[in-house]
């Protein structure tokens, strides 16, 4: 019996990648003018009857209702459970946007398979790596996945011009010089382009308003100048963004009453001395100073009383969830998920519900998009391999062409 196991997985195994060859197109379908992976016909969602797990591009939003997903809860230092902070909120108008965007959180993204034409705007909260560190794994990913217009990232200024949003855009596009150039000509040019607006940080104003959609920056209180909090409103409905802050005058007037509200529920001191080693003094600061702390996460949305508080920037880790609960629930006793990466909220005016996306991990990559046909390009890089490196070249290994190629 034992030995009848693996056989039986593997002729599982051969019939599904038999049917992945069988039916896997480059290409995506359009429904009601979106683009979905080849196959997916997405169902309406009648009465607020959800089922139980999020499928991707299984449900059809409703035109008032908005889609938030947890793509990564994480920290700096992540580990195989969360990557670090992004948040997407997608909008029954069709709008996308991205809050945060740490590392890791791009592989995950990947698991939602969504349409990457219209992941093109990034709103960041500040510039730590677990908060922005992926910028150009999606400006990249998503120019060969179906973007041809360039990457916009919105983030606030620092204390100084080189500590601000632009300075590390510009860097990020000098950086990459290798990897844009070498793809110009192939893929559509604006797709290779980033683009910077960066914004006071220090204020509390409209920093993004278009098609009935409108984002506030308001500041926060993070170690240094140039860390902000985000409020997006629309259609009546708002999600309040918290990038990392001590609790702070500003988020608890931008958030008061919000529909669902994020804010960073870091570590006790305790609990990071246990977990890092750091002495008390150092625990002490980051987890309490600098940071939130789970019954300061609890004291903040008691006087917030959102439809829904969600806590994040912990690890999700079955030795400190349980703990990081009970601490929260010391000093609120409202609605509350505790998210974890892939955790979906849906929000319509009476309704809330908090699920967990669950995604094929063999999901292929998205392919081009129907743009692909379409968008300009400009002309591929020349002079930019020697000649005595093309002479290097072995002739008759490759197989020639058998399709014409012009
Ligand atoms: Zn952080
Ligand atoms: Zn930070």
């Amino acid at each position: 019996m034992k030995d009848s196991v693996p056989i039986a997985l593997s002729s599982i195994c051969l019939i599904t990648c038999l049917s992945f060859a069988a039916t896997t197109s480059g290409k995506p379908d359009v429904v009601d003018g979106e683009n979905y992976p080849s196959g997916r016909i997405p169902q309406v969602i009648k009465n607020g009857k959800y089922p139980r797990t999020y499928f991707p591009n299984t449900e059809k939003l409703g035109k008032n209702e908005m889609r938030i997903t947890a793509i990564g809860t994480g920290m700096p230092n992540q580990t195989p459970t969360n990557a670090a902070a992004c948040f997407l909120v997608e909008l029954g108008n069709g709008d996308v946007f991205l809050f945060d965007l740490g590392v890791g959180s791009t592989d995950r993204l990947s698991g939602l398979q969504l349409d990457y034409a219209k992941l093109d705007k990034v709103f960041a909260s500040h510039l730590h790596t677990d908060h922005v560190g992926d910028l150009a794994a999606l400006w990249v990913a998503g120019w060969l996945s179906g973007r041809y217009t360039p990457l916009h990232v919105y983030g606030p200024s620092g204390a100084r011009p080189e500590l601000g949003t632009k300075a590390h855009v510009d860097h990020i596009r000098a950086a990459w010089a290798w990897d844009v150039f070498a793809r110009a000509g192939t893929l559509p040019n604006a797709g290779g382009e980033l683009v910077a607006h960066e914004f006071d940080y220090a204020k509390t104003h409209v920093v993004y308003e278009e098609n009935g959609v409108k984002i506030t920056s308001f500041p926060a209180i993070h170690i240094m100048d140039g860390a902000v909090s985000f409020r997006l409103d629309w259609n009546g409905l708002s999600f309040v963004f918290g990038g990392d802050s001590a609790p702070n005058k500003w988020f608890m007037k931008e958030a008061k009453g919000a529909d669902v509200v994020v804010h960073e529920c870091f570590f006790s001191p305790e609990q990071w001395m246990r977990i890092s080693g750091f002495p008390y003094k150092q625990a002490y600061w980051v987890t309490s100073v600098i940071h939130t702390p789970p019954e300061g996460f609890g004291k903040i949305m008691s006087q917030i009383k959102p439809r829904m508080a969600v806590a994040y920037h912990y690890w999700n880790h079955r030795d400190i969830e349980f703990e990081m609960h009970q601490a929260i629930r010391k000093t609120y006793d409202g609605p509350l998920a505790m998210a974890a990466d892939m955790t979906v909220i849906n929000l319509t005016k009476d309704h809330v519900e908090v699920r967990q996306v669950t995604f094929d991990p063999e999901a292929w990559p998205q392919g081009t998009s129907r743009e692909w046909d379409t968008a300009p390009r400009g002309e591929p890089a020349t002079d930019v391999m020697s000649d005595w490196l093309k002479a290097g070249a072995v002739k008759g290994m490759n197989p020639p062409p058998t399709q014409p190629l012009e």
